[in-house]
């Protein structure tokens, strides 16, 4: 088994989640006592957060990039960055590090196209929303329709994000603000929906909405685990 190393913290509520399904995942696939080698750096997400709305992203590459030479220090065979919005720092820990790093939007776009789902709707922060980072992927590479709520859904969608989720806070009247724009994509034509965001899973789950959702923690950890046991 190979050493899986998680750039975490960001936020830890969904950090908690990648640790518990690598582990669960690897449990279920070799049983007995066996659990994952794996090892976390975990940052303070205050420093990050506040970097992100400055726009710094000079600033967060460098964060990154130390969070990465950390855990090739401590021996890790696989990195991943366990947020979707921080793969905007993606090139520049691949540029510096030795280690490969498992991209969250390329291990999404094979769920999609398995399932055969050609137009998407997009959610996650406004950094992910807008940026062409992720979307180019998805575009580009896998040839899958992206759809983006409009402007002020898009704003709603960030700030429930970061005033509640990063903070571990489900409500139900932003569990159905998140419905009615996921509604309004169906609309739109929209054959499933990106959780694109490490905490939207907190808040939406597959029976919440009539498409197929995307569970991007979910696909990212368990896609480390094939890769760590070697079974793709
Ligand atoms: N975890 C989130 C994501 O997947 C947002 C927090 C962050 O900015 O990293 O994008």
């Amino acid at each position: 088994m190979k050493k899986i190393g998680l750039i975490g913290g960001m936020s830890w509520e969904s950090s908690q989640i990648y640790y518990k399904i690598i582990n669960e995942k690897v449990h279920a696939l070799l049983g007995g006592f066996h659990s994952a080698k794996c090892v976390m750096d975990s940052v303070d997400f205050a420093e990050i957060e506040k970097l992100q709305h400055q726009n710094d992203w000079k600033a967060l590459d460098e964060e990154m990039v130390k969070a990465a030479k950390n855990l090739e220090n401590a021996s890790a065979q696989l990195l991943l960055i366990c947020t979707n919005t921080m793969h905007l720092c993606y090139e520049a820990i691949c540029a510096n590090t030795t280690v490969p790093v498992l991209h969250i939007a390329v291990e999404t776009a094979k769920k999609i196209t398995a399932k055969k789902c050609k137009k998407v709707l997009l959610l996650g922060t406004q950094f992910t929303m807008e940026k062409d980072f992720y979307k180019t992927i998805l575009k580009n590479d896998f040839h899958i329709d992206v759809l983006v709520p409009n402007e002020a859904d898009r704003k709603l969608v960030h700030q429930i994000i970061y005033e509640e989720l990063v903070l571990g806070k489900i409500t139900s009247a932003s569990k159905k603000t998140y419905i009615q724009i996921i509604e309004k994509a169906i609309k739109n034509g929209a054959e499933g929906v990106i959780l694109g965001c490490t905490e939207i899973p907190l808040l939406i789950q597959d029976n919440d909405v009539a498409i197929p959702t995307f569970d991007t923690t979910r696909i990212h950890a368990e896609s480390a685990v094939s890769w760590a046991l070697q079974t793709n």
